[in-house]
């Protein structure tokens, strides 16, 4: 095989976004090292997040912006600070920006129970927790999102808007996803999740979604309303495999997610277009532990690893797709040998140790 380069826009952002991504890059580094067969570019740009808008005025410089959209994948630590903040008194957001820019519209939010991290629910069926949550992100109702309208100090309103060609695409992510799911697991199904008996805009969403499915017959198909979902989650997690939905219901339901298998710190994010990738965990900053040792990386360990996998598909590198099992399989590991504790529940580890925990068990990997 010959010896691909992969140029990848790193931007660590704020808190522990920065302090995260250095031992990623170290690990990812360590992967391409050991597979000989592949190799990374990492450009670092510090130029982007709410301590570079403090500085210079602007959320993002030009040209890191273009550094992202050049690169074959964006890996971001996390953005924004609550004490920074534009004059509309909203948070600092390039990343919300990229979305749009890049049309990154499908968001994709593993929610995975690892061994020997907090069970929210006392079932032990829990255990199986292992769903996708693929949220849209451009459009919904965030379409109108820093262009409400404001009427007097009587109303307000924002508009939902949902379209054909993003909902196919999104549809067909849906598919393509269980249906790698099903190659690995032998069974899989999306759910469409709306509000299709009150709202047309969720009727058409649903319309689309039936008509994507008959063009996918081997997956199962099925529906659920939002608000039954939230119950369903809580009650039965475990019977969902890939749940497709609007961007404000995957908002919400994905920390929903992230809170029944451990906390922020365990939810890993891949946002995809059809030509840009960006990779981020879906937690924030977190300024009340930045620069105390305290965070947990497996988030962002998460998200590298599903860049690996995303980056093998469009290159169609097997060396890549092994190193994102690898890397996955090493915090597995970790976690299921009581190697990889991490405070944010409870464990005595915090960001440097936790590191360690999950390096030593990907040499492991490696090794065999
Ligand atoms: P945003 O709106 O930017 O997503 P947020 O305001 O929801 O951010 P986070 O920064 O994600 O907030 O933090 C929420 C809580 O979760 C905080 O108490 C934070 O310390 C904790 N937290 C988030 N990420 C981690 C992590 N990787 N490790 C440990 N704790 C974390």
């Amino acid at each position: 095989m010959t010896n691909s380069t992969f140029t990848i826009a790193v931007i660590p952002g704020d808190g522990i976004g920065t302090e995260i991504i250095p031992p990623t890059l170290m690990l990812l580094d360590r992967i391409a090292k050991h597979s000989g067969s592949f190799q990374f570019r990492f450009i670092e740009r510090r130029d982007c997040g709410a301590a570079y808008y403090k500085e210079s005025g602007e959320d993002c410089s030009k040209a890191a912006f273009e550094v992202a959209r050049q690169a074959d994948a964006i890996l971001l630590g996390a953005i924004g600070l609550p004490s920074i903040r534009l004059p509309s008194g909203t948070e600092i957001a390039p990343h919300l920006r990229m979305r749009e820019e890049f049309q990154l519209i499908a968001g994709v939010r593993p929610v995975k129970a690892y061994p020997n991290t907090p069970r929210r629910l006392l079932d032990p069926r829990a255990e199986k927790i292992d769903m996708i949550i693929l949220r849209e992100s451009t459009e919904g109702l965030f379409f109108t999102q820093g262009r409400g309208e404001v009427i007097g100090d009587s109303e307000a309103r924002e508009t939902l808007r949902i379209t054909r060609p993003t909902t196919e695409k999104l549809c067909d992510e849906a598919f393509r996803i269980a249906r790698r799911r099903k190659a690995k697991r032998g069974h899989a199904s999306v759910t469409c999740v709306d509000k299709a008996n009150v709202f047309h805009a969720f009727a058409f969403f649903r319309k689309i979604f039936d008509e994507r499915a008959a063009l996918n017959p081997d997956i199962e198909a099925r529906h659920n309303y939002v608000d039954a979902q939230a119950l369903d989650l809580v009650r039965r997690p475990w019977d969902f495999d890939v749940l497709v939905m609007e961007n404000m219901f995957g908002d919400i339901l994905s920390d929903l997610g992230g809170g029944l298998v451990g906390g922020m710190g365990m939810a890993p994010c891949a946002e995809l277009g059809e030509n840009h990738g960006l990779f981020q965990p879906a937690h924030g900053s977190a300024p009340d532990i930045a620069g105390q040792d305290k965070a947990n990386p497996t988030a962002t360990f998460l998200s590298a690893a599903l860049m690996l996998e995303w980056l093998a598909q469009r290159a169609g590198n097997s060396a890549l797709a092994d190193a994102a099992v690898a890397l996955e399989t090493a915090v597995e590991r970790a976690f299921s040998s009581g190697q990889l504790r991490p405070m944010e529940f409870g464990g005595d580890q915090g960001l440097q140790q936790a590191t360690r925990a999950v390096s030593d068990s990907l040499d492991r990997v490696l090794a065999n």
